[in-house]
């Protein structure tokens, strides 16, 4: 170790130091000999052994055990969320100052959230021994948000970001939203990939029969209203893909059928996490009717964007989405069978029957797909973070006498969780899926119910 016999240099673990970001962060702590004295570099039990170069040798990885951080003055977490929540504290108990990168503890009360340039002192202050990092965007903007605030003393901001795709992390998933009778073979109308716009009927059945190879893809249905909300759902057992899709088209097309959509639409996807939809009639459905478009949705993830509009949209009464009657579907046995097993929850719309109601603070399986579908994003007004990504968030805290159901529940991410609790902020939910939002200034927003049709 160079160095001089000054006080004891502090001891450095960098946590997940051979991700994307850690090794950004070996090059820059290698740009400075004088600053600390060990440093530890620490990943999962797959990359310990592995040698990487810091400051101008070679260090093994070690792996993360709680003992790793014996000795360690200050860790810095490049970790996903889940393992600096898990993490994070246990370094912290050992006497550890945790600087963390992750979102695990940005809405967290008890620790700093600090940008060097605007509240240093922040730093000092931390019940759990803990500082936390705001994410790439709020930390470049903050900056100079900073020095407006400190001289014209701002009230209110909006804000609009648009996320790098790779911020999802490596784990790709295709959300692909078919229009049934598109993947029926009885329409050419397209479908879109989530992220990537249009694809044409062809390209989607090719995608369907691609994605149905592949054992982790699940497979959803969407059954959509006039007004393109999502008013019921199903979700396939799994194991039980779809079978092979039919011939494409031929003259069966419907000329002076809805043009396809413009533009990209809504991205993301909610996401059906586990168990399938809670019964409510099979499919055909005896439920709400007529309906207007419905959507398959395939892939490895949760249904991306909306299915085009209008794909079944000539259809009413309890017959088959899609037009003709299945005696006329003759390449489709097959699938209407499939579909005809997948069993479909009815969504409450308008004043809220309590059907699904937990009596306990986490929803069911059946319910979190059903606040996902219903709607695809986090409610706090612009925020595109897929539900997904979000919290089953009670619009009245469950502790304040708030009902666990499809009327008090609704997708918000880890950034916005905290954000109806505010000083001067509200949030209502008039009708389930509709959320109001009124901030200190008086201002009202609202975020309505993903609409699967534009
Ligand atoms: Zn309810
Ligand atoms: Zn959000």
């Amino acid at each position: 170790m160079p160095g001089k016999q000054e006080g004891r240099r502090p001891t450095l673990a960098i946590v997940g130091a051979t991700g994307a970001v850690g090794t950004v962060m070996l090059d820059v702590v290698s740009t400075r000999d004088d600053v600390w004295g060990e440093i530890r570099l620490v990943a999962s039990a797959r990359s310990a052994g592995k040698r990487l170069r810091v400051r101008r040798q070679e260090v093994e990885v070690a792996e993360l055990t709680p003992e790793v951080f014996d000795g360690v003055d200050l860790a810095m977490f490049d970790v996903p969320d889940q393992v600096s929540a898990q993490w994070a504290p246990v370094a912290a108990d050992r006497g550890v100052v945790v600087i963390d990168k992750s979102g695990a503890f940005r809405m967290d009360d008890e620790v700093p959230l600090v940008v060097p340039e605007v509240n240093p002192g922040q730093a000092a202050i931390r019940p759990k021994g803990i500082i936390a990092v705001p994410n790439c965007t709020t930390l470049s903007l903050i900056v100079g948000v900073a020095a407006l605030h400190r001289a014209f003393g701002l009230r209110e901001l909006v804000l609009s970001s648009y996320q790098a795709a790779s911020g999802a992390g490596q784990a790709g998933t295709i959300n692909l939203t078919v229009p049934l009778a598109t993947w029926l073979g009885l329409t050419g109308q397209p479908g879109q990939v989530a992220g990537y716009g249009h694809l044409d009927a062809a390209a989607c059945r090719d995608l369907v029969a691609a994605i149905a190879a592949g054992p982790g893809a699940r497979w959803h249905l969407i059954i959509t209203g006039p007004d393109g909300t999502a008013i019921g759902y199903g979700r396939a057992r799994k194991g039980n893909p779809p079978p092979d899709h039919p011939p494409p088209p031929g003259g069966t097309g419907r000329p002076g059928g809805p043009p396809p959509q413009g533009g990209t639409g809504r991205s993301g996807g909610p996401s059906p996490p586990g168990g399938t939809g809670q019964s409510g009639g099979t499919w055909p459905p005896g439920g709400p009717s007529p309906f207007g478009g419905t959507g398959l949705s395939g892939g490895t993830g949760p249904p991306g964007g909306p299915p085009p509009p209008g794909g079944t949209g000539e259809s009413s009464g309890t017959g088959p989405p899609g037009g003709p009657a299945p005696s006329g579907l003759t390449g489709n046995a097959g699938q209407l069978r499939w579909l005809a097993g997948i069993k479909i929850s009815w969504l409450e719309t308008g004043t809220c029957g309590h059907a699904r109601e937990t009596f306990a603070y986490q929803p069911s399986a059946a319910l979190r797909n059903l606040i996902k579908i219903r709607n695809a994003t986090c409610t706090f007004p612009g925020c595109r973070r897929t539900a997904r990504r979000c919290d089953d968030d009670h619009t009245v805290p469950y502790d304040q006498g708030g009902r666990t159901c499809e009327c008090n529940l609704s997708p918000l991410c880890r950034r916005h969780h905290g954000a109806k609790q505010a000083p001067g902020w509200h949030l209502l939910q008039p009708t389930p899926g509709t959320l109001t939002w009124t901030l200190p200034s008086g201002r009202t927003y609202t975020t309505e119910p993903c609409q699967y049709t534009t």
